[in-house]
């Protein structure tokens, strides 16, 4: 089999998602062609402690005043300065361009499952995202938990951590057949040996897409959209909440509104891409 696909490759090239270059379709990430995989943009520090935006500049001096000229990351961006979140932190993993971006939409809306998984794979040897899950593990790097070194943090994985996927309305899972969310929840649960607890919190109302809205359209259509249905799952419990892309934070937001009013001790949040404009 594996003779007669690669003499169909040779005969019938496949083309690139994102660029319509040649591609092997031998290979375990075929849809885009090594360009376009390399061309994905895994964000690094320096970043918002809070959200995770990628700062523009490595070089400010505002988080430590210190005018060295040293990298300083540890200051909040303007929007968690104006309106602090309801989660403790966020990181994304890249942006959501390109390549990472045709890779989301394949996953969720063809049902490329396996690309999902593969995808979140690749998240989580980015620099940000497995920096803060290894350090979880170990309560002595504490002060790098959360991303990079100047993330306080004040939690490692414990009992008392689990993993929540963002949910989709019943409606849109049927169509769908899966949440992508849970389908990323649960391999990052399997590499971490962190409990997923999926059902927990609840979409019960039908929702536009976020990237189909902006600003502040995002904020109202969600607004009141999630419930928890077995409070005691969430309470004194420190959540990683999980979401496949970060729009505005509206959704993550208004979901760890919910899961503290509930008796979360802490959220965090782990998307795979972030839209940054
Ligand atoms: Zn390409
Ligand atoms: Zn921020």
């Amino acid at each position: 089999m594996k003779l007669l696909s690669h003499a169909i490759n040779l005969i019938f090239p496949a083309a690139c998602t994102n660029c319509d270059r040649t591609v092997s379709t031998d290979a375990d990430t075929s849809y885009f062609c090594k360009y376009c995989w390399q061309g994905i943009e895994w964000f690094n520090c320096p970043c918002c402690p809070r959200c995770g935006l990628p700062y523009l500049s490595p070089y400010t001096d505002i988080g430590n005043n210190s005018g060295s000229g040293q990298p300083a990351d540890g200051h909040l961006c303007g929007n968690c300065i104006e309106r602090p979140p309801s989660f403790d932190a966020a990181v994304s993993a890249g942006r959501y361009a390109g390549a990472l971006a045709k890779a989301i939409k394949l996953f969720k809306y063809k049902k490329k499952v396996y690309l999902g998984k593969r995808l979140t794979e690749l998240a989580l040897q980015s620099s940000l995202i497995e920096r803060t899950l290894q350090n979880a593990h170990n309560p002595a790097a504490a002060d790098t938990v959360w991303g990079c070194p100047a993330h306080r943090a004040d939690t490692a994985v414990s009992a008392q951590t689990v993993i929540i996927p963002v949910p989709l309305h019943v409606k849109r899972l049927r169509k769908r057949e899966f949440n992508q969310s849970a389908i990323i929840s649960s391999v990052i649960g399997k590499k971490y040996g962190i409990p997923v607890a999926a059902n927990t919190l609840m979409r019960h109302r039908h929702t536009k897409p976020q990237v189909e809205l902006d600003g502040r359209d995002r904020k109202e259509n969600v607004a009141g959209a999630f419930s928890v249905d077995n409070q005691k799952l969430i309470e004194g419990k420190e959540i990683i909440l999980i979401d496949d892309v970060y729009t505005s934070g509206s959704t993550i937001n208004e979901c760890s509104k919910v899961l503290k009013k509930n008796g979360a001790v802490k959220v965090y949040v782990i998307t795979i891409a972030r839209m940054v404009d």
